[in-house]
């Protein structure tokens, strides 16, 4: 290392899965990084790249006046004009990881990030997404340290850790069609945790599976990195991090980082976003009375059939509440579903509801207006849920949405588990309680957690400390 390269600042290179939920928290992440003084260049394929450029306001406005930010972009194997729709996600996940692994090892092998150019620093530090775990191989070729970034929450990683050990006790595959059967090799869980609740790549006849086996060698491949990052908060999942601590290095839990980027940057934070943004449903909720309306989003993956569409349709109808509802148009199973939905139910939409492509959900869910959410349970809809201090009733869709519904129905009281059921009149009957009946009871929990939440990411909190000692880590590594 040459004089003027010891002067220049740290550079690390991040690298996330290319899926809405991964990019936006470790674009967070990122941004951090820089307000602290160190380079980034941020690996995405050419897709996500040209999403980003186009719709996410974070990326056109502020991040362009880093000067120690960058991108760099790879292939993710599709053509250019595939729709990379919902359904294809696990097919995206197999061919990416088989694409990537080479195009990984280029990069850090050409002199576009090994050698100190245009005033950067070689790259000294990889903060990879955990479910990249071939990452660690091609860095550790190289001599580079590893840091996995896990999009999801301690809960979820720790249920993989522990994958060999239930079918080791036989609680995985499971043995007839009873979901309820309560499971005890999940140490920190036992006591609420049931078939149901586990993630959803449990649900395989087969342990053999090579899903379920990618998830467990992949969790366990990020306890032999230098270090794990978590966007949750001590405070939330205390019990869970306290077990994961005997497996992994070193844990640094940021979170929740969307508003952890607010108290670093102190600037108006503006949004991530791979689709755009409907900001008319802003208007609308505007002119509507403070909490009567519910939010109802089921994030960037998830699909549903036609009959899943009306059941909720049904009972968002019957409710008689108000309602914000995101529909992706490539999040309903088969074409032209718009086309057949009745008249009548289209009018009576009209009278009370507002349907979006793709919302402004962190602005959504910290409006006056919306007292409830209807979620998938995705990690990140679930912490800005907290943040915002909206209840939930929860209807998972795959992977570790299963058991985030379960803390927050049974552990954290956050609202109410819809899971494996999809009828109208428990959708209605459950719209009621989280808006009416249990709404005070819920409130109670969620104004408390939201506050320690809150506390986790301001100067001397958990969240902020830690972040702080990942910064003064990533300069000790160069
Ligand atoms: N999101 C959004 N607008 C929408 C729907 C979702 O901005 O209309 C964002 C949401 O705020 C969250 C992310 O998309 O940050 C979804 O992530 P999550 O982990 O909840 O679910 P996933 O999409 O990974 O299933």
């Amino acid at each position: 290392m040459d004089d003027q390269e010891t002067e220049l600042p740290p550079h690390v290179l991040i690298f996330p899965y290319p899926a809405q939920s991964h990019v936006a928290a470790m674009l967070n992440l990122a941004q951090i990084l820089c307000h602290g003084g160190i380079h980034v260049t941020f690996l995405v394929t050419h897709d996500i790249h040209r999403r980003l450029l186009r719709h996410s306001t974070a990326v056109q406005s502020h991040l362009a006046s880093y000067s120690g930010f960058r991108f760099e972009t790879i292939s993710d194997g599709l053509p250019e004009d595939d729709p990379r729709s919902g359904d294809k996600v696990m097919e995206l996940f197999r061919s990416f990881r088989v694409t990537a692994k080479p195009l990984l090892r280029d990069l850090l092998r050409s002199d576009r990030v090994r050698d100190s150019d245009s005033g950067r620093k070689r790259i000294s530090c990889i903060i990879v997404d955990g479910v990249l775990g071939f990452a660690l191989g091609v860095a550790e070729e190289i001599g580079i340290p590893v840091i996995f970034f896990r999009t999801t929450g301690a809960c979820n990683n720790w249920a993989h850790f522990c994958g060999p050990k239930l079918i080791e006790a036989r609680e995985v595959p499971f043995e007839g069609n009873n979901m309820d059967v309560p499971i005890k090799s999940v140490p920190g869980m036992d006591g609420f945790l049931r078939r149901r609740d586990l993630p959803s790549f449990y649900r395989v006849i087969d342990v053999a599976n090579h899903d379920l086996q990618l998830f467990f060698s992949e969790t366990q491949q990020t306890t032999q990195a230098r270090a794990i990052i978590l966007n949750t908060f001590e405070e939330l999942e205390g019990p869970i991090l306290a077990q994961a601590r005997t497996q992994w290095p070193q844990i640094y839990t940021v979170g929740p980082l969307h508003a952890h980027l607010k108290v670093r940057l102190t600037s108006n934070v503006t949004s991530n976003s791979l689709w755009e943004e409907d900001m008319t449903c802003m208007t609308w909720l505007d002119v509507q009375p403070a909490k009567s309306v519910i939010y109802i989003s089921f994030g960037s993956i998830t699909m549903m059939t036609k009959d899943q569409l009306m059941e909720f349709w049904h009972g968002l109808l019957n409710s008689g509440k108000r309602f914000l509802w995101v529909i992706r148009p490539d999040s309903v199973f088969g074409k032209d579903w718009e086309n057949h939905i009745p008249t009548k139910i289209l009018e009576r939409t009209k009278e009370r509801g507002c349907i979006v492509g793709w919302a402004p959900q962190e602005e959504v869910l910290a409006h006056k207006s919306v007292g409830g959410f209807l979620t998938h349970s995705g990690w990140n809809s679930t912490l800005e849920s907290i943040v915002a201090g909206v209840p939930m009733i929860c209807w998972p869709y795959f992977g570790d949405q299963q058991l985030n519904s379960r803390f927050v129905g049974e552990v954290w009281k956050l609202g109410l588990d819809m899971k494996d059921t999809c009828d109208r009149v428990t959708i209605e009957n459950m719209i009621r309680d989280v808006m009416d009946v249990k709404r005070q009871e819920f409130q109670e929990s969620l104004d408390r957690m939201a506050k320690l939440a809150r506390k986790a990411i301001t100067e001397g909190g958990t969240s902020y400390c830690n972040l702080d000692c990942l910064i003064r880590d990533i300069r000790l590594m160069v």
